[in-house]
């Protein structure tokens, strides 16, 4: 199956995509985790990013759509996929559509995870990650990068949900609740809501 997994930041869009990858047996792609694993590195891509995460601003879509489709473009993704934090404006879905389209391919389920914005700012106040053994909190995650990323979410992601919604792919689902019960409306509103079960996670 492939996949794209949409939602506000805090909506639980990593979370979700592990385990329902899991369940479906592709690679859950995220493209904040690529970034920032390039950030680490200090490698050229990670450069080019750090000061656009770091204000809570996107990646130019040129230097984000190359890194998806080299990423794509790896065995593991070829008979599936799901993609976490990307596209994120409507110029990356037109890519990520011409580029599956070259390949005989389409999207078969976009998920957008609904959290209203008084609990995504609660939520993201409140993570912490493991880093080194310590529980830190992102550089993006400070209040007032919080609210730039809410803002950029609503101004070039939020219209995604349109487009998906005319290609007759966008599945919502409301987001708040226990983790497992988020995952089991994911997978019926994809139609797959058996899969995986019988691996017991
Ligand atoms: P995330 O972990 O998905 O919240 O992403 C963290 C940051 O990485 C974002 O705030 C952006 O700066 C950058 N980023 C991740 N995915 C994309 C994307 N598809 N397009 C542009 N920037 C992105």
């Amino acid at each position: 199956m492939r996949v794209v997994l949409l939602g506000p930041p805090g909506a639980g869009k990593g979370t979700q995509a592990q385990i329902i990858a899991g369940r479906l047996g592709v690679p859950a792609i995220s493209t904040g985790d690529i970034f920032r694993a390039n950030v680490s590195g200090q490698t050229e891509l990670g450069k080019k990013a750090k000061a656009f995460m770091d204000a809570g601003e996107l990646v130019p879509d040129e230097i984000t759509v190359a890194m998806v489709k080299d990423r794509l473009a790896e065995p593991d993704a070829k008979a599936g996929f799901l993609l976490d934090g990307f596209p994120r404006t409507i110029a990356q879905a037109e890519q990520l559509r011409s580029s599956l389209a070259e390949l005989g391919h389409g999207l078969d389920c976009v998920l957008e995870l609904v959290v209203d914005e008084e609990e995504l700012v609660r939520r993201l106040s409140g993570r912490r990650m493991l880093v080194d053994g310590e529980m830190v909190q992102r550089d993006d995650d400070k209040p007032e990068t919080v609210r730039r990323r809410l803002q950029v979410y609503r101004q070039q992601t939020a219209p995604l949900s349109g487009f998906y919604e005319t290609e007759g792919l966008l599945a919502r689902i409301d987001a708040i609740g226990e983790i497992d019960e988020v995952t089991a409306r994911a997978m019926e509103a994809c139609g797959a809501g058996d899969a995986g079960r019988a691996s017991g996670d």
